[in-house]
């Protein structure tokens, strides 16, 4: 694999200003734009939300994705209308999201949640160059599952045909987080109310063998319950 798909290229360096339309102005102060902020939270997360505009209608459809290095890979069927939409280069905006806690207020008004969120805006690239697009898969595999790729059967052509890959360049994106105690207003703090924080986190659970499965669960499954549990 080249350095170009390499996670180990963070460009936690880079420190991007943000555009006019990724500058957080509702609680200007939770913004972040380094890289590194941004890229630890697209490397935690697994589920993205690709939103584009399709016949005027907006959508907002859940993905899975993976970065590399500067880029977010997306990937899905030909067939689909999101991958059409994406593959012509649409504008589409990307929002990954980790919820880490529910936040109780003395008030209801004050109620909040802890969070990570990342929202890149940008067109998608058609990626049709095998090996970019092998690359990208395989990225994408071992994002969900790391180690995955050498236990499991690679693509054959005919699965990579059947699979539309999209680019997305990290190019403009913010990222927002927010964390600690409720800001109750200054009165409601004498209230006989429990108020604080309940961490919330994604958990692995027990692998479940397949019923058709006389396989032993591998090292790199096994791992998994160290690795988010
Ligand atoms: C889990 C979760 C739950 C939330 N619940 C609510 C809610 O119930 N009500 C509510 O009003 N807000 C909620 N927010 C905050 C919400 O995402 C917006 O930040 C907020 O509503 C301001 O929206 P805006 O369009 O006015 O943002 P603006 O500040 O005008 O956005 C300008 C730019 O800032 C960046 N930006 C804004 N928000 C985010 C973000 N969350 N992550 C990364 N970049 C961002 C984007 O690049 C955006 O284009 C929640 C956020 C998360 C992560």
């Amino acid at each position: 694999m080249s350095s170009y798909y390499n996670k180990t290229h963070t460009g936690a360096a880079l420190s991007r200003e943000p555009t006019a339309r990724t500058t957080v102005r509702r609680r200007a102060g939770r913004g972040r734009y380094e890289r590194a902020t941004i890229n630890a939270i697209l490397d935690e997360g697994l589920v993205g939300h690709v939103a584009f505009v399709s016949d005027g209608q907006p959508y907002a459809m859940p993905m899975l994705y993976a970065r590399a290095g500067d880029h977010i890979y997306l990937h899905g069927s030909p067939l689909s209308r999101l991958l059409g939409s994406l593959a012509g280069e649409a504008p589409l905006c990307l929002t990954v999201t980790l919820l880490d806690g529910l936040v109780l207020a003395r008030s209801a008004f004050h109620h909040s949640v802890n969070y990570r969120s990342v929202v890149v805006l940008g067109r998608g690239r058609a990626v049709r160059e095998p090996a970019e697009k092998l690359a990208a898969l395989r990225t994408i595999v071992e994002h969900v599952s790391p180690g995955r790729s050498a236990d499991a059967r690679g693509p054959s052509e005919q699965e990579l045909e059947a699979t539309e890959l999209i680019g997305l360049a990290l190019d403009e994106a913010s990222a927002k987080v927010r964390t600690g105690p409720p800001v109750d207003a200054p009165e409601d703090y004498a209230l006989p109310v429990w108020a604080g924080e309940l961490p919330l986190r994604l958990t692995v659970g027990e692998p479940v063998t397949d019923p058709r499965c006389t396989e032993p669960v591998p090292e790199s499954v096994r791992r998994e319950r160290g690795r988010r549990g």
